[in-house]
């Protein structure tokens, strides 16, 4: 059997739309499938709708939180609780094209490999400074992370049920699900596809929230911005010397002129600005663990299928 995740925040119109193209879909892959709606506290008839599919198909379930937890928390659950031998997580918008699924089964069956990917071919028709800021991020994050990141790598994936195990002992609260898919190993294989339009509704990712996700992404991976904020404070601390002394055989020679204050304050400016800098730093990582220590759940579920009579 196949389990297919499916994460959903205010979708009500993509579901109908999504559930019949895995439908036409769903015999070529040569298995029995496990649909797995997770809907993330949506705010309109997405609950509705996966409750009238759960009723109809005995093959569909759905978990339904008490708020919006964000769409990793969404992939958790559904990796939890899917049943599966082989588990897929699709978005329900059609960027993750269904057809490509028999083909994905194929592989993974007919080789070694644990997972297979899905890469985007091109960044067609995102706005050019989000494709920039991405291109940055994946370059930044592979040099400076021992976790491989691959660009364009979308959350789409099929994976064997020994994968899945081996993602669900990573029970940290910080999930970044691309960085965690690869930190377990094993071996992957990327298909790539080309970009495609959501089906409907919107995308709830803006910017800065996909900035923010980034950041996440940098320091759940990595530890280099900190390495980075005692280099330039072991760096400034050396000029400093540098200075000191400078300054102290400068008065001995020649006396001291009370000149130079404007340069003085630019410096004492400079230097504030990066202990407050690395003090940011340093924050950031004391908030995650701080977040992480205090054990919560990652999400709270509300109503699953077993709920309806
Ligand atoms: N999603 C979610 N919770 C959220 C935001 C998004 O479960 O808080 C789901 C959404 O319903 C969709 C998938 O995550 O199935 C991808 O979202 P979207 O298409 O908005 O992102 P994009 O494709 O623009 O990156
Ligand atoms: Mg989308």
């Amino acid at each position: 059997m196949i389990s297919v995740i499916i994460p959903c925040f205010n979708e009500e119109e993509a579901i109908p739309l999504f559930f019949a193209e895995m439908e036409k879909i769903k015999s070529q892959t040569g298995h029995s499938i496990e649909y797995i709606f997770v809907n993330d506290g949506s705010k309109d008839h997405t609950l509705l709708v996966m409750r009238n599919l759960a009723r109809k198909y005995e093959y569909v379930r759905y978990l339904s939180f008490s708020r919006n937890f964000g769409k990793e928390a969404a992939l958790y659950a559904g990796l939890q609780n899917a049943q599966g031998d082989l588990v897929t997580v699709m978005d329900v918008d059609l960027q993750d094209p269904p057809e490509l699924l028999p083909e994905m089964v194929k592989m993974i069956e007919s080789s070694d490999i644990d997972c297979v990917g899905t890469r985007r071919g091109d960044r067609s028709g995102e706005p050019p400074i989000r494709s920039f800021f991405a291109k940055k991020f994946y370059q930044l994050i592979n040099k400076i992370s021992d976790t491989e990141m691959v660009d364009g790598a979308r959350d789409y994936r099929l994976m064997t049920r020994q994968m899945v195990t081996a993602v669900l002992e990573l029970t940290e609260y910080n999930r970044f699900s691309k960085g965690l898919f690869s930190w377990v190993g094993f071996k992957t294989e990327y298909l790539s596809f080309e970009n495609r339009e959501r089906s409907a509704g919107e995308t709830t990712w803006s910017f800065w929230k996909l900035f923010n996700y980034s950041i996440d992404g940098i320091v759940n991976f990595s530890d280099a911005p900190l390495n980075i904020a005692s280099f330039v404070g072991a760096f400034s601390c050396f000029v400093s010397i540098i200075a000191m002394i400078f300054i102290v055989v400068r008065a001995v020679l020649y006396g001291d002129p009370t000149a130079g204050w404007p340069s003085m304050v630019s410096i004492f400016l400079f230097i504030g600005g990066l202990q407050l800098l690395c003090l940011g730093i340093i924050g950031k990582y004391i908030g995650k663990i701080f977040l992480e220590t205090k054990k919560r759940p990652v999400y709270i579920v509300k109503e699953t299928e077993k709920d309806l009579n």
